[in-house]
């Protein structure tokens, strides 16, 4: 060990990204254009990032990462992958949006409706929030019912009627997880814990003829990685068909992800309504709902259901989601990313081992999050016994060691097609050291 100070060193390497936040603060709440890239659950000051290409990322500060946020989801195919950036920059020539139809959104649903057959028609929006906003405003108005019921840790974006959090007690009407939520709004929310087949019923039966839809994460993301119990989502299907209800599945993270198909493919479940996301845009502002015909048909112009973007089917967007799907279509990266992730988990355990942490991987295809503590999390009030003390630490030196891991607990690292052995390498040397420092939170 040498003498120098680990504050002024860490300082010095950052002092770019630093300054830029200094900055970013005057003009912007809390310095960012999203809350989680504050970095505050980990304690650290943001990083500026100045450009990306495969699995890497450079900051302000010129330092290189191995990076496993991957864009929170759509760079499936690393960044700046050439045919993408080439798509994007052609359509860049001809025009950012004209506000009429263009060749680009014909093209772009035809992936998307081939890719799931679930989705007979699709609307393209600019954002996950908008996709399962607009989803269940159409959930209601073909059913004619208002409630929806959403799991307790799921993400569907920030919308006012999706922005809530469990009361007391296990099946609960939602209340608001912010201010300026009116109750009103989030009483039309039920949460019930995630793979709680039971407590579902519950809700059925407890506000019996009220319930629109279920709305869920397949596979859950924003707790972490947590998967689906064996029978779930079979379960889900099963009673949204008895009551009348619409199976709505927000695959804005999992779509293109798991499998081509997203998550309905993986696990065989053909829900009502689909929403997409991240992937689908290839990077760009981009997501779509989606679903049945008879559903779609009911949004505006062709039905009643109102719903509209000015910058919705942008052709920047349209071309960067085109090139990445007819990319993952063509190359079938699904084995390789099941390969690559596998080998991340394996590595992660062996140096949890070696630094005496209990650490549970939990991973489907290239969605893993890493969960410290000894226990399999299959919700999210398991998820927050995890020890977020050391998370923070295990973070802080993973960045310093050049590896970049999304700056909470409780969201979902991304493996894309261009991590390699050598980038696991790196993950795995730096995952040492940085365990060892969780070890000592413990
Ligand atoms: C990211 C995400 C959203 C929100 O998408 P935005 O584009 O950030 O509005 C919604 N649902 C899920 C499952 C997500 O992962």
């Amino acid at each position: 060990m040498t003498a120098t100070n680990p504050i002024s060193a860490a300082n010095a390497r950052y002092a770019r990204s630093e300054q830029a936040f200094e900055q970013a603060r005057g003009l912007m709440p809390g310095g960012v254009s999203s809350p989680v890239r504050a970095f505050k659950a980990v304690g650290r000051s943001p990083l500026f990032i100045r450009e990306g290409k495969g699995c890497k990322v450079t900051d302000l500060d010129g330092n290189v990462y191995v990076d496993y946020v991957g864009g929170y989801g759509p760079l499936i195919l690393g960044h700046a992958h050439d045919a993408v950036v080439e798509a994007v920059s052609k359509a860049a020539s001809r025009g950012m949006g004209y506000g009429m139809s263009t060749q680009g959104e014909i093209d772009l649903a035809r992936l998307v409706t081939a890719a799931l057959p679930s989705v007979e028609r699709v609307r393209f929006v600019n954002s996950g929030t908008e996709a399962t906003m607009s989803a269940i405003r159409l959930a209601r108005a073909a059913t004619g019912r208002t409630k929806i019921i959403k799991c307790t840790g799921c993400y569907h974006g920030h919308s006012d009627g999706l922005l809530v959090e469990a009361g007391s007690g296990a099946t609960t009407l939602g209340t608001p997880s912010s201010p300026g939520i009116p109750e009103a709004i989030t009483s039309q929310t039920v949460l019930v814990p995630y793979n709680d087949l039971p407590g579902m019923e519950t809700a059925f039966n407890n506000f019996r003829g009220q319930i629109a839809g279920i709305l869920i994460e397949p596979i859950a993301g924003n707790m972490g990685t947590v998967p689906p119990a064996a029978h779930y989502l079979a379960g889900l299907r099963a009673l949204c068909d008895k009551h009348g209800a619409l199976l709505i599945f927000d695959e804005v993270m999992t779509g293109f992800r798991v499998a081509y198909g997203g998550a309905q493919e993986r696990y065989g479940i053909r829900p009502d309504l689909t929403c997409l996301g991240k992937i689908v845009g290839g990077g760009m502002p981009c997501a779509a709902y989606g679903g049945r015909a008879d559903l779609m048909r009911q949004i505006s112009p062709e039905g009643p259901v109102y719903q509209a973007g000015t910058l919705s089917g942008n052709p920047l967007a349209m071309a960067a989601g085109s090139a990445t799907l007819t990319i993952l279509r063509d190359s079938k990266p699904y084995p390789q990313l099941e390969k690559t992730a596998a080998a991340l988990e394996a590595g992660m355990l062996t140096a949890a081992k070696k630094a005496g942490v209990p650490l549970v991987a939990q991973r489907v295809g290239s969605m893993v999050t890493f969960f410290l503590t000894d226990k399999p999390v299959t919700n999210y009030q398991q998820a927050l016994r995890c020890n977020t003390k050391a998370y923070a630490a295990f973070f802080g030196v993973m960045l310093d060691k050049g590896v970049v891991l999304p700056p909470s607990q409780f969201e979902t690292w991304f493996v894309s097609v261009t991590h390699d052995q050598s980038a696991l390498d790196q993950t795995f040397s730096a995952a040492e050291a940085a365990l060892a420092a969780a070890a000592k939170c413990s």
